[in-house]
């Protein structure tokens, strides 16, 4: 009888499960779950309660509807005693002063007139374009630029820190536009409901692939649909007359990378626990992505066909994750399911459809499309074919666009099921054909005014990535965390934990959290046991946490994907060295460890005595290169002679701030008593030392 199960009835009634079921709870029926089945004695009840709260709302709807008299007269005394005032104060300052001066007055003391300059910047403007938006001369800008020590060319461009400095000097408060205020014009527009966008996540083999499966089926049986000989990253089903969107891409990487994108797609993430197996470190993990990301969790514990399948042992094993359940008090809804065999599938949706109502999901639609990208791919006949998720707007045939560095118009404008459309609203999947490139996975897509603009756009941003990729530098260290917690700009140290075994995890968590202090604290935003993986690094990177490691190292690909992702990884061996540096840092005392890294080494071919500069050693770099201010030190057969610091450095009569192998150069050192010929110079720069190599 599904009709009397609490969402069905409340959904007759016209009010949330969450409000029935709190309803229930006034009239002393207890209910487990927004799945609980109600008796037509209980409706009953329910009905009668509900007319009662209409009375007593119209009751206290025609008490309070006898008060506006009341705050009418307020509001006149109010405006009265404001005219007054404006009266007095015209009165006092006439007494003084030229009329034409009090209005002036008043008016400043009625609305202060806003001091600071607003100025609209983007990311990476050249000095130019950040000139013409201060309405200034190119060289103040400049000529402020050198007096920061910064050598700048007008068609520079200039990363949002020195902008933001810089604006700050000429005393400009900034406005950041975003990507979107660049290429639209922003209207107000009334936002519609839209389906809820639902992601899978769970640890492996407990049946997300399985569930997807089914789920898929379920789609082909209602749609009546044949064939799908194509089943793209996203989906819609259309269950109950209501619309879900599936993300196919299970694995907490894709979801996370997403959001390190600044993309947030998913709207409800469905938590699978085999009922076998329960919960599992993965399993940890998506919680802990999920919550990172506010994103509501359902739980779906699967497998219940097993004979060992154990439910209670896996929401007790949730509870202590702290995923606590409607049955047990909690908000997350918990369903119970046989992916294989396909039990439990309507359950499963219809707790996503109450999930859904809760969260009331809405978006503008008539306004230009924006969206993320899904997958894409090349297709050997389309060429660049991406899978974009429309979050706002509708997206046309023929709409200009763009797309991270990549631009385009839409071609061609499939649905999921690769039928050719010509618009797609809110929360649709649809296949894009026009990319100028390949995008990748949680870019953001937008539609454009014009073509033109798009262009231009995308060609900034190609820019732009060049010089974020030579600027590439940690985004997130210890020590910059140091910095901003002496600077107050952060009271929180966040931590992703890994460490070789579930004990060691343990301890060194409570050991952690002993040392927040109330200034700072320490949140471990995911702790986990085993390496340093992918997920981790993109988690640490879109919390601004660090990655710790205890007995444990990254794995390589997390390796590469720290370096790229600018997230520092501290491995330890003994606990209080981890805890040392972590008290440090919040007590602002960490010191960088610093070590000297040979860059390049030189021949001494001849050596002069010039006057005022003294001995300067005419070498020829062998090996690597040499840079002003480098350490050198002298070695004579074999010997270090002296230890000393690059003074000057020259090619011909010109002073060079490097230079490379194979050419000849003059080197002067600091100090240097004693050079010769035949001597080797080794040249060295100061490197902190990272955690990870020196592991
Ligand atoms: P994933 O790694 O989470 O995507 O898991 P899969 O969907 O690939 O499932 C792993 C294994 O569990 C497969 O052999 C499935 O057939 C099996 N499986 C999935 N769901 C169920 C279920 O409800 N009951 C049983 N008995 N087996 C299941």
């Amino acid at each position: 009888m599904p009709q009397k199960k609490v969402h069905r009835v409340a959904k007759n009634l016209g009010l949330s499960s969450a409000a029935l079921i709190k309803l229930l709870g006034e009239i002393g029926i207890k209910v487990k779950s927004h799945m609980s089945i109600l008796s037509e004695e209980d409706i009953k009840k329910v009905r009668a309660k509900i007319s009662e709260g209409k009375k007593r709302v119209k009751k206290e709807f025609t008490r309070r509807y006898t008060k506006p008299k009341v705050k009418v007269k307020k509001k006149k005394i109010d405006t009265m005693a404001i005219k007054e005032t404006v009266k007095s104060t015209f009165a006092k300052l006439e007494k003084k002063e030229s009329r034409k001066h009090y209005k002036r007055e008043v008016s400043v003391k009625l609305e202060p007139e806003p001091t600071e300059k607003l100025v609209e910047v983007v990311d990476f403007m050249t000095v130019a374009e950040l000139s013409q938006a201060l309405k200034m001369p190119t060289s103040d800008v400049i000529k402020k630029c050198l007096d920061m020590g910064l050598m700048v060319s007008l068609n520079q461009r200039l990363d949002l820190d020195t902008i933001t400095l810089l604006c700050d000097e000429f005393e400009y408060k900034i406005k950041l536009m975003s990507a979107e205020e660049q290429i639209t014009t922003p209207r107000d527009v009334e936002k519609v409901e839209r389906p809820p966008v639902v992601t899978i996540m769970g640890h492996v083999d407990h049946g997300k692939t399985t569930l997807l499966d089914a789920i898929t089926k379920l789609r082909v049986v209602e749609e009546e649909y044949g064939k799908i000989t194509q089943r793209m990253a996203a989906y819609q089903i259309t269950y109950n007359d209501r619309i879900i969107t599936f993300l196919d891409t299970p694995g907490h990487e894709a979801f996370t990378a997403m959001r390190a994108r600044g993309a947030q797609v998913t709207d409800i993430v469905i938590l699978v626990v085999a009922a076998d197996d329960g919960v599992m470190p993965q399993t940890v993990e998506a919680i802990d992505h999920a919550r990172a990301a506010y994103v509501p969790i359902i739980v779906c514990i699967n497998k219940i066909d097993l004979p060992n399948a154990n439910v209670n042992r896996v929401k007790t094993q949730l509870a202590k994750a702290n995923v606590i359940i409607e049955e047990f008090g909690g908000k997350s809804i918990s369903v119970e399911t046989s992916a294989l065999k396909g039990v439990g599938m309507p359950d499963l949706l219809d707790a996503i459809l109450v999930k859904a109502e809760e969260l009331e999901l809405e978006a503008p639609v008539e306004k230009a499309a924006k969206g993320v990208v899904i997958e894409a791919r090349l297709d050997r006949g389309k060429g660049n074919v991406s899978t974009i998720l429309v979050q706002e707007g509708e997206l046309h045939k023929g709409n200009p666009f763009v797309c991270g560095p990549h631009f385009g118009r839409v071609r061609e404008l499939f649905d999921d099921k690769m039928n050719k459309i010509d618009k797609a609203g809110p929360s649709t999947p649809v296949s894009v054909l026009g990319f100028s490139g390949l995008p990748q996975a949680g870019e953001i897509f937008l539609v454009a005014d014009n073509e033109q603009r798009a262009r231009e756009i995308a060609y900034q941003r190609q820019l732009m990535e060049r010089s974020r990729k030579l600027k590439a530098k940690s985004k997130v260290t210890l020590l910059e965390l140091q910095e901003k917690i002496k600077a107050g700009e952060t009271k929180e140290l966040k931590i992703v934990l890994k460490a070789d075994s579930a004990g060691s995890v343990e301890v060194l968590d409570e050991k952690l959290n002993e040392l927040s202090t109330e200034d700072v604290s320490i949140r471990v935003v995911h702790k986990g046991v085993g390496n340093i993986n992918v997920s981790d690094i993109l988690l640490a990177g879109v919390t601004g946490s660090i990655c710790v490691g205890f007995h444990v190292g990254p794995s390589t690909n997390a390796f590469e994907s720290a370096e790229r992702e600018g997230v520092e990884i501290r491995t330890y061996r003994l606990i209080y060295e981890a805890l040392d540096d972590l008290r440090s840092a919040m007590l602002g005392m960490l010191e960088p460890k610093l070590e000297e890294v040979l860059i390049g080494e030189a021949e001494v071919r001849e050596v002069f005595n010039i006057h005022k500069l003294g001995l300067v050693a005419g070498c020829y770099v062998k090996d690597g290169r040499v840079i002003r201010n480098a350490v050198a030190h002298v070695i004579r057969d074999g010997k270090e002679v002296l230890a000393s610091k690059v003074v000057s450095l020259k090619r011909f009569k010109e002073d060079v701030k490097e230079v490379l192998v194979g050419y000849e150069c003059g080197v002067s050192l600091e100090n240097a008593g004693d050079l010769q010929k035949g001597d080797t110079i080794q040249f060295y720069k100061i490197e902190e030392i990272s955690k990870v190599n020196g592991r």
